[in-house]
C-alpha cells in the first residue's frame, strides 16, 4: 500500500515543524522567557514553566512503548484522541466511513474539515453489517474508516473477523479506536499491527483515570506516523500532562485495581439491571452500559431529579440511555433510584 498516495496533496508536500530538542548549555533559540515561576507551580512536577514542553513527549513515549511492547517510532500523541481524529482527517481527507451509532466526533470533525462522511448502520446485534459495509468500502473507496471497538455508545466489540475483513478489503486506512479496550475481554488489534500497513490503533488515557490530562495516542506504521506528524501542532502536549502521566503510569497496580473494580461493577450493574422489569440493558465490554426503556426522557429526568446524571441517547439509539460505571456506592444509588422510577 502506498501511504503517500493517500495523503492530501497539500499535506504530502509539507515538512513537519522542526521542534526537536537540541541539548545545550544556554538556550536562546525559542523566544522563551529565561524567568520561570519558582515555588509551588514548578515544584509540582519539576517543570520549568518558562520553557516549551518536550515536543515529542519522549519520556512518556518510551514508557508507554515499553509497556505495550511497541517501538517508539510507531507512536504519535494527541491532546486527547479527539485531536488525533482531527489530525488524521486533516492529513488524509475524506471520504470518511464509519458505522452508526458510534462516537460522534468522527462525523463532526469530518464535516468541519469539509470531508464527505459515509455512515453505515450497525446490524441488529450492534456488530458491523459486514456485507453492506464491505460493499460501501468497495464503492466509495474511503480514505479513512473509523471503527470504535468496543463501540461507544453500544459497548460491544465488533467481531474481530469482520474488522479484519474491512482492513483487508480497504485501500484506505482503518483506524480501530480502542479507547475502551482496557475494559474488554479481548486483547484488541495490537498484535496485527505488523501485518497490516493500513491499520492504525488509537488509545487514550482518558478512560483509565487520567481524563484531565488530555492524552491520547495512535500506533501505526512509521510512514503513517510521519505524515500525520506534519499537521501536528508543535507543542500539543503540555509539560504538566507529560510529567503527571509519566508519574501516574508507573503505578501500574493502581490502574489494574481500578479497571478490575470497574469491570466487576459493570457485571453487577448488568445483572441487577436485567432483573428490573421494563428495561433492556445491553452487555458491555466498556466502562458503561447502554439500556433501553420505553420512556427515555422520563427516566432521564427522574434520575436527574435525584441528582443522578446519565446520558440520554434517544436521538442516536432509539429509546436508549447510557450509564457510566461509577464507584460501588454510586452504582448502588443509581440502581436504587432506577428501580423506584420503573416500579
Ligand atoms: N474515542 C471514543 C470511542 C470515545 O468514546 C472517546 C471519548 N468519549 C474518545 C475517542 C476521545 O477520547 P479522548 O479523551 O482521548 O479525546
Amino acid at each position: 500500500m502506498n501511504i503517500r498516495k493517500l495523503v492530501k496533496k497539500e499535506v504530502s508536500s509539507l515538512k513537519a515543524y522542526n521542534a526537536k530538542e537540541i541539548p545545550c548549555r544556554i538556550k536562546l533559540d525559542a523566544n522563551e522567557s529565561p524567568y520561570g515561576f519558582s515555588g509551588a507551580v514548578e515544584r509540582i512536577a519539576g517543570i520549568r514553566t518558562n520553557r516549551y514542553p518536550d515536543p515529542e513527549a519522549k519520556a512518556l513515549k518510551l514508557l508507554i512503548a515499553k509497556d505495550l511492547k511497541i517501538k517508539p517510532e510507531n507512536f504519535l500523541f494527541g491532546n486527547g484522541s479527539d485531536e488525533l481524529i482531527y489530525y488524521l482527517i486533516t492529513t488524509f481527507g475524506g471520504p470518511v466511513l464509519y458505522p452508526v451509532p458510534t462516537f460522534t466526533m468522527y462525523g463532526i470533525i469530518c464535516q468541519a474539515l469539509g470531508g464527505k462522511k459515509i455512515e453505515v448502520p450497525l446490524d441488529k446485534d450492534f456488530d458491523l453489517d459486514i456485507d453492506r459495509f464491505l460493499l460501501t468500502v468497495r464503492k466509495e473507496r474511503p480514505k479513512l474508516i473509523f471503527l470504535s471497538s468496543p463501540n461507544n455508545p453500544t459497548g460491544n466489540c465488533f467481531s474481530a473477523e469482520r474488522i479484519l475483513k474491512v482492513i483487508e478489503v480497504s485501500r484506505g486506512i482503518v483506524i480501530v479506536d480502542e479507547a475502551y479496550q482496557p475494559f474488554a475481554s479481548e486483547t484488541g488489534m495490537l498484535p496485527l499491527l505488523a501485518d497490516y500497513r493500513n491499520l492504525v490503533i488509537m488509545r487514550t488515557l482518558s478512560k483509565i483515570g487520567l481524563a484531565a490530562l488530555r492524552l491520547g495516542f495512535m500506533i501505526a506504521h512509521p510512514e503513517i506516523i510521519g505524515e500525520v506528524n506534519k499537521v501536528r501542532l508543535p507543542f500539543n502536549l503540555n509539560a504538566f500532562s507529560q510529567a503527571v502521566a509519566a508519574a501516574a503510569l508507573k503505578r501500574k497496580g493502581e490502574f489494574r485495581a481500578s479497571i478490575k473494580t470497574i469491570v466487576s461493577e459493570r457485571e453487577r450493574l448488568l445483572e441487577e439491571m436485567e432483573r428490573i422489569g421494563g428495561i433492556l440493558p445491553f452487555p458491555s465490554e466498556a466502562n458503561f452500559i447502554l439500556f433501553r426503556v420505553s420512556d427515555p426522557a422520563r427516566v432521564y429526568t427522574s434520575l436527574l431529579k435525584k441528582g443522578i446524571l446519565v446520558r440520554n441517547l434517544n436521538d442516536a439509539v432509539r429509546g436508549c440511555l447510557r450509564v457510566t460505571v461509577g464507584t460501588p456506592k454510586e452504582n448502588t444509588a443509581f440502581l436504587r433510584e432506577l428501580k423506584k422510577i420503573l416500579l
